[in-house]
Order: C-alpha cells, then structure tokens, then sequence
C-alpha cells in the first residue's frame, strides 16, 4: 500500500518541509532559507525565530502543492540533529505539534543520514558519499551494520569557510554560489591544501586566501583557487575512500554539490576510477525536508521501533551513532 511521509528539516539556515510517497515520489519540497544579516553569520536564535515563522507556511504550502490534506500523511519524521540548538528545537516543536495533533507516528532522524539516503534515490545502492554543507563536511560509507566516516573536516565545514571568506570580501550570504559566479581564470594562487590522513582542514585556507585578498590579489582568482582547493582537497579523500573500501559508487550531497566545478571534478575522479558518479538535482543537495521524510520512511519500512530517545534533538548526532536497521 502506498503511503505518504512528511518530513521537517531546520537543523541550521533552511526550514523545510517535504513529502514524498513511499514509493519515492517527491509531491512537494517547500524552503526558506534564513539569510542573516550584511556581513553577520547565522544567529542560531535569530534562524530559529525565521523558522518558528516559515515552518506553518511550509506545512500549508506543502500540503497544497501535494493536493493533501494532513490526514492523509502516515509518518512525520523531522531531523533530530546535528545541528543548532534553537534551530533543532524549533523544528521538533513544529513536528511533535503538527504529529500530535493530527494523532500520526512521530520519528527523530539523522540529518547527515537523510543526505545520504536520498542520494540512494538516484539508483545507488552502495556508495562512497561526498558530502559538503555548510556546517558538515564528511566522507561516509556504510560498512557493518553503520555509516561509518572515513574522513572529515577537523575545523569549519566547509560551505561555512566559502561562505566566512565571501562574506569578509564583502558579499552576502550564501557565498558559495556567489564565489562561483566569480571565480575566473586558469592560474591558482597558492593555498594551504590541508589534507591530513583522511580529515580536512578548510580554516588556513580561508584565512589565507582572506589575507591575499588584502593583499591585493584578485577575488576572481582567488575564488578560484579556494574552489580549486578545497574541491580538490574533497575529490582526493572520497577517492582514497573508494579505493579504500572498494565501493564502486559515489553520490555527492550537501549545499555546496550545488557547485558545477566541483560536480565536473568528483565526475572526472570517478570516471578515471571506473566510478559511477550521482549527482541529486540541488533541491536534494541542499537541506531539505523530503530527504528527511525518506529516511523516517526507510526506518519504519524496516520495522524501526521509535523509542523515546528518538523524539529528543541532539545537537552533536553524529553520523555512525546511528544504528543502520533498514539495509
Ligand atoms: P546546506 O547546509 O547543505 O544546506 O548547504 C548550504 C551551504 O552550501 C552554504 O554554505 C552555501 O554557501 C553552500 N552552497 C550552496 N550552493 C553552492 C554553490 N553553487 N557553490 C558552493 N557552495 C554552495
Ligand atoms: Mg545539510
């Protein structure tokens, strides 16, 4: 029997809500993107006050593009963590209340497993994931029984660092896709690449690309050469990751696989590797709540049992805490 699932997500800057059958059709992905102030990053208070607005218009605009009504939604699943305090518990609060009250099942899920799963909806079924947000930057790969993170960044994610260096040369927020915009030219600047075992470290490089900005280097170039950098930095552990584990798939995820460099350099590594590359179209890059409802749709297919820890936020939800059920 085919069955309908919404999902909230609010872990950071974007409140959304999703829906998607159980069969994996996306009848809608409704967004708001909390965009802080000129030259400020994100006040998780002031995000979460953007949500606690946004969230009951998503769930109507949600509910009328999917032509529902909200008993028709058999699952509410709503990411429990990583993310900001206030921002988590806005969006739990919006899902215990809207579940509750319409009497439907209640899950808590991992925000990072959710961008993995749903890259497992483009036809992979075993990947290395290249995953690059904002706050998370990770390399994960299922292997006994967890996602299990073969590397990550030891300081800032990295769509944090592209955003922190966009927003001290003067651009608003997300920099990420207004450093791609821009970036011009075919000679790379000199950045620490900061590869160590098979963690990253974006930090100096930001702060040394901030410090040739001062020196007079163009931003063009230099938006360049961060890209440059610090994709390359990512192609390189995702392929130690799949040389490593010997998976024959990588999916990108995360805000910043919106980028076209970045998309064309992880193709060209996994082609040279005999690799198959998925690419989810960006609405399912970025953080959204369809990824969220098909993960609690994963969970409770494979007779997950919801306990009461799983309706609590975590703030620090890590990837492997989470026991892997439905594969
Ligand atoms: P997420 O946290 O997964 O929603 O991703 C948000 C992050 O993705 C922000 O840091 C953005 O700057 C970054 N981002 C979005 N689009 C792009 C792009 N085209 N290039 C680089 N970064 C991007
Ligand atoms: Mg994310």
């Amino acid at each position: 029997m085919s069955t309908t699932i919404l999902g909230i997500e609010s872990t950071a800057h974007t409140a959304g809500v999703g829906i998607i059958t159980s069969e994996g059709t996306i009848l809608s992905n409704q967004r708001s993107v909390y965009i802080p102030e000129e030259g400020e990053g994100i006040h998780p208070r002031e995000a979460a006050n953007h949500h606690s607005e946004e969230l009951p218009k998503l769930f109507k605009k949600a509910l009328d593009e999917a032509n529902l009504s909200s008993k028709d939604i058999s699952l509410v699943s709503y990411a429990r963590g990583p993310g900001l305090g206030p921002c988590l518990r806005t969006g739990a609060t919006a899902a215990r209340a809207f579940a509750y009250s319409n009497d439907i099942p209640l899950l808590g899920v991992n925000h990072c497993v959710a961008h993995l799963e749903i890259g497992l909806l483009e036809g992979a079924k075993d990947p290395v994931l290249l995953y690059l947000s904002g706050a998370n930057t990770q390399v994960i790969a299922y292997a006994a029984g967890r996602y299990r993170v073969f590397g990550e960044t030891i300081d800032i994610g990295i769509g944090n660092g592209l955003d922190k260096f966009a927003r001290e040369a003067g651009m608003g927020f997300p920099g990420g896709p207004k450093l791609e915009k821009i970036a011009e030219g075919d000679e790379l600047i000199d950045l620490p690449y900061s590869v160590k075992g098979m963690d990253l470290a974006f930090s100096g490089l930001m702060t040394a690309a901030k410090q040739k900005l001062e020196s007079g280097y163009s931003l063009g170039q230099l938006a360049y050469s961060v890209q440059e950098t610090a994709f390359a930095m990512s192609c390189e552990v995702s392929e130690r990751a799949l040389a490593h584990t010997g998976k024959t798939e990588l999916v990108l995820g995360g805000g910043v696989a919106c980028n076209s460099r970045l998309r064309e350099m992880a193709m060209t590594m996994a082609s040279e590797r005999g690799v198959k590359c998925f690419v989810p179209e960006k609405a399912l890059c970025v953080d959204n709540g369809v990824m969220v409802a098909w993960l609690g749709h994963q969970m409770m297919n494979a007779d997950y049992q919801i306990t009461e820890e799983d309706n609590v936020v975590n703030q620090r939800y890590r990837t492997d805490m989470v026991e892997v059920t439905w594969r």
